[in-house]
């Protein structure tokens, strides 16, 4: 406790006080990163975020070496992520599953699994009814236009 109590009155002390760039008010740094020079403030966050960009924008128009080494970074990680994913999903989840594309031959299949899905209804005799009424359904509308 006593030796606590001095390194608090030292870094109360020592606490690095900066002047904001956008709006000039004063404001403390934290304590890891003393040569900061935006306060927290939105607008304040916002403009430095700004800078930041065109900045690194620049950089990116004017240096062929940074982008190539920029992307080369981008690209190692998408591929480290990648590799992670496959990971993650290798162990139990197995094959990702293959659904046919809707032809005319599997038509009544997706139609009937619409149904069901619509309704809830798992009975074929049920599904065949409702196939039938959403037939004439679709005839009387098909004849009328
Ligand atoms: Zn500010």
């Amino acid at each position: 406790m006593e030796n606590s109590k001095p390194d608090e009155t030292l870094q109360a002390s020592t606490s690095i006080r900066n002047i904001c760039n956008v709006c000039g008010s004063e404001f403390t740094a934290s304590f890891r990163h003393s040569h900061q020079k935006y306060c927290m403030y939105p607008q304040c966050t916002r403009d430095r975020n700004a800078v930041r960009k065109k900045k690194n924008t620049k950089l990116h128009l004017k240096n062929a070496d940074y982008r190539a080494r920029t992307s080369q970074r981008k690209h190692e990680e998408y591929m480290l992520r990648k590799a992670r994913n496959r990971q993650q999903r290798a162990p139990d989840a197995g094959p990702i599953p293959f659904y046919e594309p809707v032809t005319t031959r599997n038509l009544d299949v997706y139609f009937m699994g619409l149904i069901s899905y619509a309704t809830g209804t798992k009975s074929a005799s049920d599904l065949a009814r409702l196939r039938d009424c959403c037939y004439e359904i679709g005839k009387n509308i098909c004849l009328r236009v």
